[in-house]
């Protein structure tokens, strides 16, 4: 009787955690159908139009310093504001459902602005194992996986390896940084990725240096484009 009185718990905690009775930034209003934030937190996102044009500061970030095809983030991301408490749970209070919604909208706003025909593989911008497993999952990988469904092509959550944990970016100048993770990540040879058109997926954009070393460790016969979920200032 005790644990079945046990699991039952357990699984309207699960219930709860993928259809939340409170939305999840002010925890005070009930969420918007299909949604998991209320209306007035809803509308305190600040979206980014990047999507809709193809000349934007995402894209012009990588100018001089790599070929992208498109580039957009779905958010900017904002201190003291709802994104900001939103992410930080996303990344670490396990919160896993809302990356994925947000992965979905975003791939649905995709296909609207006529980016689907060209991307063959979705893959995120690699986690060290040891960080993921205490983490419990890279939170790049669940967006970009609420993209893939949606956009229905290849996801490759392994395409790249990062083979060691990043010392600090603090101090280094965007050069540097880019040397800095240069050498931590690793194509997986599984895959035969020659020639296919990438969309890289990370979760915030800030100097583009850990996006610029993921796409240098592709073959140089890719096609390159890129999102993240929130684009930041420094
Ligand atoms: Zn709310």
């Amino acid at each position: 009787m005790k644990n079945k009185l046990l699991s039952l718990n357990t699984y309207r905690g699960l219930l709860h955690l993928f259809f939340p009775k409170l939305c999840l930034a002010c925890e005070q209003e009930t969420p918007l159908k299909n949604n998991v934030l209320c209306l007035d937190c809803q509308q305190e996102l600040y979206y980014t139009d990047h999507i809709t044009k193809d000349d934007n500061e995402f894209k012009r970030m990588f100018y001089g310093r790599l070929k992208i095809e498109k580039g957009a983030a779905l958010f900017y991301y904002r201190k003291q504001t709802t994104i900001q408490k939103l992410i930080h749970q996303f990344n670490y209070s396990g919160i896993k459902s809302i990356g994925k919604i947000w992965g979905n909208e975003f791939a649905q706003l995709m296909i609207e602005n006529g980016w689907k025909e060209s991307i063959n593989v979705v893959i995120p911008v690699p986690m060290h194992w040891r960080k993921e497993r205490k983490r419990g999952y890279n939170q790049a990988s669940v967006f970009a996986a609420g993209i893939a469904e949606i956009l229905a092509c290849m996801f490759y959550p392994d395409g790249l390896i990062k083979t060691e944990p990043n010392e600090s970016q603090t101090k280094k100048s965007r050069a540097e940084r880019v040397e800095n993770v240069r050498h931590v990540f690793q194509l997986n040879d599984q895959y035969d990725l020659a020639g296919k058109h990438i969309l890289l997926v990370d979760d915030v954009l800030t100097t583009g240096a850990t996006l610029e070393a993921c796409a240098r460790t592709l073959p140089s016969s890719c096609k390159i484009s890129m999102v993240t979920l929130a684009i930041g200032r420094l």
